[in-house]
């Protein structure tokens, strides 16, 4: 079935609407955003930082695989080809022993409320490796009853084995890339993937005990139209992940050479690709999923959705979460980590990466030490892109600073509200509808990093 066609939201003009979704901002997943994180940012701060933290209070890791089997062409990830295996136990056996390095720091034996393994593609290593890996990380940390364990995974290469180690490492949460089922943009993306696949690699982490299954689709892909996304969809619906995230792809190909695979003149024009990003999320919540900020998407008794109604969203590297810890430490190339004192970004090359570790250094790269400026604009957008909503004294009086803090902004709020993205009722901001899809644009409003860099973004639909 196709969805019906979106109708006009608050009499907000569509031609303006329009122009504001090809603005290049930042998708906010943490503020201030990594291009402006400090190069060379000293290996000693980010030991006192990790010194300080409260023992009570418990920690998320994030574990970053950068080793895939496959090249997608639309990839824009830091990832490694698997040319042959060494390599990749090197990376492993470096990777456990940056953990014991980073755990040494710490002041006590943490507790971890999250784990989560991303890439690349995490299940590209040997399942003893991921073992190895797990094991490493569960005697150096404890783990809070119910604490999530979740895995990135690709369908076209995770093996019978894998999937029944990731069931007995405990992991509780795989996600899928699925992208788009289309095989003439499958083959435009270099990524073959039948439906089927995904069903079978569905229902086998279901069988072997990992309750929660994510779908990661793209719009915006060479030679998509609306209807094939549309289709994939429905094929998705009928699988019922648990949660679907919706991007847009961002052809960035000066960045990212893969992309030059690409052709451009496959890629759809923006008003396409709004309309893909429109009728698909409509399909999704007519199949019953609970829209979640700007491309998040959950069934209602998903622990996502849950949070999202009771004003317990966050928002860090992977996107939304449930995940209410302060601190999040990043382990291998290129991860991000943050704590409550300030952000860091290990080494991206994995050469640099691992000297660092084997002299017995934190491979920390780039790194930001929050002021309370960055800290109340943080909180701001990030509510923004959560809730959809803020108090903009209340975060005032929060962070101890002055309640009329955003008069400079003003006069920007003042076009936003003029423009139909947003309502203004004393100190509260809301988004509306239309405002909603835009949220990127109106975080954007309080990001005094963002006019040295616009050009770096992608854009907001
Ligand atoms: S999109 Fe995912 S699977 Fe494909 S190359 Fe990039 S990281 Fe690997």
């Amino acid at each position: 079935m196709r969805p019906d066609l979106p109708r006009p939201r608050h009499g907000a003009d569509s031609a303006l609407l329009a122009l504001y979704a090809r603005r290049a901002v930042p998708r906010y997943t943490s503020y201030p955003t990594a291009p402006h994180f400090e190069k060379n940012f000293p290996e000693d701060i980010y030991r006192s930082w990790l010194a300080a933290l409260d023992p009570a209070e418990p920690v998320s890791l994030y574990v970053h695989i950068p080793f895939c089997k496959q090249m997608c062409w639309y990839c824009g990830c830091n990832m490694k080809l698997i040319a042959r295996y060494q390599p990749v136990r090197t990376y492993v056996d470096n990777l456990c022993a940056e953990i014991a390095l980073v755990a040494a720091q710490l002041p006590a034996r943490m507790a971890v409320a999250h784990l989560h393994f991303g890439g690349g593609t995490p299940t590209a290593v040997h399942p003893e490796d991921l073992e190895k890996i797990v094991r490493t990380i569960e005697a150096l940390f404890d783990f809070t009853p119910g604490a999530e364990r979740a895995i990135e995974t690709d369908p076209r290469t995770i093996t019978d084995e894998m999937i029944a180690r990731i069931d007995a490492l405990g992991f509780t949460r795989a996600s899928l890339g699925v992208q788009e089922f289309d095989p003439t943009v499958q083959a435009a993306i270099n990524r073959i993937q039948p439906a089927a696949l995904v069903q079978k690699t569905t229902e086998k982490l279901r069988a072997a005990g990992v309750k929660g299954i994510n779908y990661d689709l793209i719009y915006g892909l060479p030679q998509q139209t609306e209807v094939a996304l549309c289709k994939t969809v429905e094929e998705c619906l009928a699988m019922k992940p648990d949660r679907v995230v919706l991007f847009g792809y961002a052809h960035v190909p000066w960045m990212a050479k893969n992309q030059r695979m690409i052709d451009e003149a496959a890629l759809p024009g923006a008003e396409e690709r709004a309309a893909q990003a429109r009728l698909s999320a409509q399909a999704l919540v007519a199949g019953g999923y609970q829209p979640i900020g700007i491309d998040h998407f959950a069934l209602p008794d998903d622990s996502l959705a849950k949070a999202a109604r009771e004003g317990r969203l966050h928002r860090n590297f992977q996107g939304y979460t449930d995940d209410d810890a302060r601190s999040l430490i990043g382990f291998g190339a290129t991860s991000i980590g943050r704590t409550p004192f300030g952000y860091v970004q290990n080494q991206s090359e994995t050469g640099a990466w691992a000297r660092a570790i084997e002299a017995g250094h934190l491979p920390v790269s780039k790194g930001l030490a929050m002021s309370v400026d960055d800290c109340l604009r943080g909180y701001v957008i990030e509510r923004i892109m959560c809730d959809g909503a803020v108090n903009l004294e209340a975060a005032a009086a929060f962070f101890d600073v002055e309640p009329d803090w955003y008069l400079p902004e003003n006069e920007q709020l003042d076009i936003l509200q003029r423009d139909g993205l947003i309502t203004r009722e004393g100190a509260r901001l809301t988004l509306t509808p239309a405002g909603a899809t835009l949220a990127r644009v109106v975080a954007a409003t309080f990001d005094t990093y963002l006019l040295r860099d616009r050009a770096r973004h992608s854009v907001a639909v």
